[in-house]
């Protein structure tokens, strides 16, 4: 039987990350988690995930602030498991605030995480695909790496960089038989969009309904939260074969936000 291919997921202790390690633990791929988080809520989480699926989940609490944390997340995979073929860049914060009141360690914080991480990430993972002669790379942007939205700097810069970074990467390996996508969903129902909703009512002065429906999902056509499921899916996809045309692609998934 051959071996199965290997999927390391950054920030996959909750919401989208989660959802996408779920996805391609039922794709077959043995699962590398990382991501913060309660020790025994994780050690739950990874042996549920490998019951579920039947494939081998492990787990490293790599800080992707860390250069050298996230370099040792790469070897122990490589290590653990044979190979790094799938590599999914997710892990991410936000912060809200006008530019002239943003902290200068949340700024610093959300380039190093949304981010710096995917390229220390890359760097370390790049080789090992071209000794395999296969590997396929998935950004998790946002639309926001396409569009802005105000009081978001931090973010919008970092996600603008990560799709930047996901088509200078496809150029490079393109002849290796890897590919490096993006995915740029609009808003997702997770820890990370609930957190925003009492900040970003604040910053408004608004109510945390009216955030919902005329900030959140004003500029979502379809007016509906994207699920963790529907990115899952779609990142088991682009680690499919049928993918392998598919590079350097800064791929909405957004109810139709940035058609506009
Ligand atoms: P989440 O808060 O549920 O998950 C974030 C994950 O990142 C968690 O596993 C957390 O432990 C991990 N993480 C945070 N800081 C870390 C660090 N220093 N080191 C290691 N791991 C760290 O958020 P989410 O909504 O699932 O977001 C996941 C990704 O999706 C992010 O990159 C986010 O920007 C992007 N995104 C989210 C939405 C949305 O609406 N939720 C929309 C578009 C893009």
């Amino acid at each position: 039987m051959p071996q199965r291919k290997t999927a390391l997921i950054t920030g996959s202790t909750s919401g989208i990350g989660l959802g996408m390690a779920r996805a391609l633990a039922n794709a077959g791929f043995n699962i590398m988690l990382n991501g913060l988080g309660d020790a025994d809520e994780i050690e739950r989480t990874r042996k549920t995930l490998a019951a579920d699926s039947g494939v081998d989940v492990g787990f490293h609490g790599a800080d992707m602030t860390r250069p050298g944390e996230i370099a040792d997340l790469v070897t122990t995979t490589r290590e653990r498991f044979g190979s790094v073929d799938v590599l999914v860049n997710n892990a991410g914060i936000q912060h809200v605030a006008a530019i002239e009141e943003f902290p200068v360690d949340k700024w610093d914080n959300i380039i190093a995480i949304n981010l710096s991480s995917s390229f220390h990430t890359i760097h370390h993972a790049v080789p090992l695909m071209k000794d395999a002669g296969w590997g396929r790379i998935i950004n998790l942007a946002s639309a926001h790496a396409l569009v802005a939205s105000p009081y978001k700097s931090a973010y919008v810069a970092a996600k603008h960089g990560v799709a930047g970074l996901t088509k200078t990467v496809a150029l490079e390996v393109a002849e290796h038989n890897i590919t490096c996508n993006a995915i740029c969903p609009a808003y997702v129902w997770t820890p990370l969009v609930e957190n925003q909703i009492a900040d970003t009512a604040r910053v408004r002065g608004i109510s945390e309904d009216e955030v919902k429906r005329d900030v959140l999902l004003a500029a979502q056509p379809t007016k509906s939260f994207v699920t963790v499921e529907e990115i899952g899916e779609f990142a088991a996809f682009l680690a499919s074969g049928a993918a392998r045309n598919i590079t350097g692609a800064i791929l909405p998934m957004d109810g139709g936000w940035t058609a506009k």
